[in-house]
């Protein structure tokens, strides 16, 4: 029976190994984690993460072939592969800070498995391509494996080995063996290619409000070409998520190392313009709302960084709450799978110090007094006088918004940071509505242009 063992039971390694344990009865797989709160609650009914789908392969295979642990070396020791799916955050001091990946833990878990294992193994490539929030279906079906090692006979053995596992389920022309280099790359480039798209669409977005075009029939217009396609061109507040910006500031790194100026700039503008979109979302509402926020209870709806996950990661909703509260807004958040103290941890964390573990974080930050956390929308909103659509979760669709608008202070704003709202109908019920990118309301034209 082969074994594997992966270090690190977070986004990645969590759904990753369920999924091969679940595809590969003869394989048993051990996931291990420093953190043991994280490992009890893999043990639990209740899973560190959400991700639909994921408790239903998780009960299928825990306690055959799947396995969650703190013993780390133990397991290690016993495996004929390690995965390493530790976090590797934006270094924050020293040289690269700001920009180059810290790969203190990367490291600590390598120089582990030497001690454990010796120096003679083969190291791989192997990136991870799920989305969350679709995280267990992507995995299921996935667009492509990529596996980079060296071009050596023992590195293409170890390529082969670990070809044998993904090939349980997945094709094998959709698994693309490379070399090291890459495999690394290609990661790096298909998040910041995905990120582009965003930032194009966003940029769009800015100058479809200037001229009155309406950025969804531009997108669905732009999309129709089969050689650009119709997916990632929804515009919206701002792209998040742990691997974008991490990504491409990344690459922009590697670039700069490399002696590659002009094609580091390039990429820099994805996240300037994502920055940009974020503070424009910002200026829009305050210079709505008779330029000032101040005491003002603005709901904020969505915290979460994408509908379909509690994972507030570089969420824009950090920017976009940090920035009302800047104008001494009161803000009013829900969000169905994001808990008050993720929230007030992320509002009082540095840019950056998200990704380093938990168990090295402070605790208790001083909670932040203009921010309540709420269970539910309509709380959210009551007596706001503004309210602001931060994540596209399905039920923001369907909420009354009769009875939202009744209980708000008026004029009464939304504005749609996701476009899900139909604009019309809630024009009709007497809101001021902002919708990204699509035609100005005759109120926010007479207000003055937005920086
Ligand atoms: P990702 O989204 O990449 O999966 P997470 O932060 O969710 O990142 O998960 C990374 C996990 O790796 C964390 O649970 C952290 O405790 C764990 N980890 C970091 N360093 C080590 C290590 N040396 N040994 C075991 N686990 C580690």
């Amino acid at each position: 029976m082969v074994k594997i063992c992966c270090i690190g039971a977070g986004y990645v390694g969590g759904p990753t190994m369920a999924v091969i344990a679940l595809k590969c009865p003869s394989i048993e797989v051990a996931v291990v984690d420093i953190s043991v709160s994280r490992i009890n609650a893999w043990n639990s009914d209740q899973l560190p993460i959400y991700e639909p789908g994921l408790d239903d392969v998780v009960k299928q295979c825990r306690g055959k072939n799947l396995f969650f642990s703190t013993e780390v070396e133990k397991h290690v020791s016993e495996a004929d592969i390690v995965f390493v799916s530790v976090n590797t955050p934006t270094k924050t001091r020293g040289l690269g800070a700001g920009k180059a990946a810290d790969l203190t833990y990367w490291e600590s878990a390598a120089r582990m498995i030497a001690d454990v294992k010796g120096i003679n193994f083969q190291i791989l490539s192997n990136p991870e391509f799920l989305a969350e929030g679709t995280a267990i279906p992507d995995l299921f079906n996935p667009d492509r494996v990529l596996i980079g090692g060296r071009e050596t006979p023992e590195g293409q053995k170890a390529i082969e080995a670990l070809k044998d596992v993904y090939s349980h389920w997945v094709p094998e022309e959709r698994i693309l063996c490379t070399n090291l280099w890459s495999a690394e790359l290609s990661k790096l480039a298909a998040n910041a290619f995905l990120a582009q798209r965003i930032s194009s669409v966003n940029a769009m977005s800015a100058l479809c409000e200037a001229t009155g075009a309406d950025v969804t029939e531009v997108s669905y217009a732009v999309g129709k070409d089969t050689r650009i396609g119709p997916k990632f061109l929804n515009a919206s507040v701002g792209f998040g998520g742990s691997c974008f910006q991490k990504d491409i500031l990344n690459l922009v790194y590697i670039c700069e190392c490399n002696g590659l100026p002009e094609v580091a700039e390039y990429w820099k503008q994805v996240i300037k313009i994502n920055d940009y979109q974020k503070s424009r979302f910002v200026n829009r509402i305050v210079s709505s709302m008779f330029n000032t926020v101040s005491n003002k209870k603005v709901a904020i709806l969505g915290f979460a960084f994408k509908k379909d996950t509690g994972d507030t990661r570089e969420t824009p909703a950090i920017d976009v709450c940090k920035g009302l509260l800047g104008d001494n807004a009161r803000v009013s958040i829900y969000d169905p799978q994001v808990t008050e103290d993720q929230i007030q941890r992320d509002l009082t964390m540095n840019k950056f110090d998200w990704d380093h573990p938990l168990h090295l974080q402070p605790m208790s930050p001083t909670a932040v007094k203009q921010v309540s956390v709420v269970w539910d929308a309509y709380t959210a909103t009551k007596d706001a006088h503004g309210v602001c659509i931060l994540t596209e979760w399905d039920e923001f669709k369907t909420l009354d918004y009769q009875r939202i608008y009744d209980n708000m202070q008026k004029p009464a704003f939304i504005f749609d940071g996701r476009n899900i709202v139909n604009v019309d109908k809630l024009r009709e019920i007497g809101f001021i509505v902002y919708s990204i990118g699509k035609p100005l309301d005759a109120w926010l034209k007479d207000m003055p242009a937005v920086a």
